[in-house]
Parts: C-alpha cells; sequence; structure tokens
C-alpha cells in the first residue's frame, strides 16, 4: 500500500471560533486542508477532497451572509484541488474507485465533484445528518447528480488494510481511517482530532457534542497505541508541515 498526502491549500480561520470554541478568539492562524491518495495495488482510494474550486476566485462563496463570514477564509490556487493533487501523482482522476469522505464539512467533500466515476463512501447516518436542515454542510459540494454513494455503519473493515472507525463528537458519525501501510501503521483522524492540543486534557473543543468528541479521542488515542499507529491531525500546521507531501510517497 502506498499513500501520497494531497495538499488541498488552506484557510485563515479565527481559532477561538472554529478550531478551539471559545480559546484564543481573534487569533487568527494558517489552517493545512489536506487529504490522502491510497494506492492499494489493486485499486486508487481518496481520502477527502478538500475545496470546493470555487473558493479560487471567491474565498467567501462558502460563508458570506453567514456568522462564519471572516472567521474561516480558503486560500487555494489551481494546484489546490483535488483534481489537479490526483493528476500531479500520476493517477488518472477517472481512475479513483473510492472516496472516502472523513464527514461532509466543506473542507472534506469540496472537491468529489471531480470523480464522477468514484463510489463516495460515508456513514449512513452521517449522510442522513448532513442531508438534514440542521446541519451546517453545503449541499452544493455533495449531492451532486449521478453520485453513487456507498454507505456504512459503524466500525468496519472496508477493504483489505483500510478500516473505517466511527468518530463522531465533532459533527454526528464522523470516521476516521486506519491504514496499514506494510512498514508502519496510521490514523487519518479527519476533524475527530484536528490539533495537537485537542489531545491534552481539559483541550477546548472543536465540536457540537463534546462527550462524544472527547470519546472519539480516546478511541483514537487507544487504537493508536495497539497498532503503533501514527496519528494524522487534519488541521494541524506544525504537523503537516513535518509530513512528507505528494508527489513523493509517505513514508
Ligand atoms: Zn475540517
Amino acid at each position: 500500500m502506498k499513500m501520497y498526502l494531497l495538499d488541498y491549500g488552506y484557510t485563515n480561520v479565527d481559532k477561538g471560533i472554529v478550531l478551539t470554541l471559545g480559546q484564543d478568539i481573534g487569533k487568527v492562524v494558517p489552517t493545512p486542508i489536506w487529504g490522502a491518495l491510497l494506492d492499494t495495488g489493486k485499486e486508487y482510494v481518496l481520502i477527502d477532497t478538500g475545496m470546493n474550486p470555487i473558493h479560487i476566485k471567491d474565498p467567501n462563496a462558502t460563508f458570506i451572509g453567514t456568522d462564519l463570514h471572516g472567521k474561516i477564509v480558503p486560500v487555494m490556487n489551481e494546484r489546490n484541488t483535488a483534481l489537479e493533487c490526483v493528476k500531479a501523482c500520476g493517477v488518472s482522476p477517472n481512475s479513483i474507485k473510492y472516496v472516502i469522505n472523513t464527514h461532509l464539512h466543506f473542507d472534506h467533500c469540496g472537491g468529489n465533484l471531480f470523480f464522477p466515476n468514484a463510489r463516495f463512501v460515508v456513514q449512513k447516518h452521517h449522510y442522513n445528518w448532513a442531508t438534514s436542515p440542521k446541519s451546517n454542510c453545503p449541499k452544493r459540494d455533495f449531492l451532486l447528480e449521478g453520485t453513487k454513494w456507498l454507505f456504512v455503519d459503524g466500525d468496519v473493515e472496508f477493504l483489505p488494510k483500510i478500516s473505517l472507525i466511527l468518530t463522531p463528537g465533532h459533527v454526528p458519525y464522523h470516521q476516521s481511517i486506519l491504514i496499514d501501510l506494510g512498514e508502519k501503521k496510521v490514523i487519518i483522524a479527519g476533524d475527530a482530532v484536528s490539533l495537537r492540543e485537542s489531545m491534552s486534557d481539559n483541550a477546548p473543543i472543536t465540536a457540537d457534542n463534546p462527550v462524544d468528541f472527547y470519546a472519539s479521542i480516546r478511541k483514537l488515542q487507544s487504537l493508536s497505541r495497539k497498532y503503533q499507529a501514527q496519528l494524522l491531525l487534519s488541521h494541524d500546521q506544525e504537523q503537516w508541515s513535518s509530513l512528507i507531501h505528494a508527489p513523493k510517497q509517505f513514508q
């Protein structure tokens, strides 16, 4: 199994409004947005698709008129689209068999439109929540005509060496991914653990449901210990800059 980490650009966010609720309000931090391309030897699997390319010309396209206008400001160029990132790895977008979305927030499924041949893998109950009026997921990004969904329910071994782990809290029925790369194992936490500081005691939350949020972090920490798997955090600038990015293979 080979893995490539894809640079989908970043957002400038008000940390205390978006990442660590109530703590560091007014502090603007660059927040990486990324995904992963897996080559299993039999098929290509993409994990998360970053932001919709609409933000290249109009950074406020998603949040204008909402409470988050100016609090989450996308920064991306053509090279940061999921389409160009996959192509830069020498892979045809049409050959992506599965796209796993950790969840359906705008920075994780905005490039779904580039992969009409793929099957999209989400937790069934997350989809039900995301499509309901109470969610804050832009339907523009994932309710696309002809999308072939593949719904899963709970913890499942999705493919050999790729397991989906239910990690709710940030949003209902969020999922993380445990991957056996052979030489090492990794867990793509998604927004279950977005920052290193989320793992400290009494950490500020990035969640609607604090009880589930802390339980999911403990679950991932426990899996990380059990399998000696490296936890890859969704929006931690320091960790992201220390990792090997595509087109080089992750090690
Ligand atoms: Zn996110």
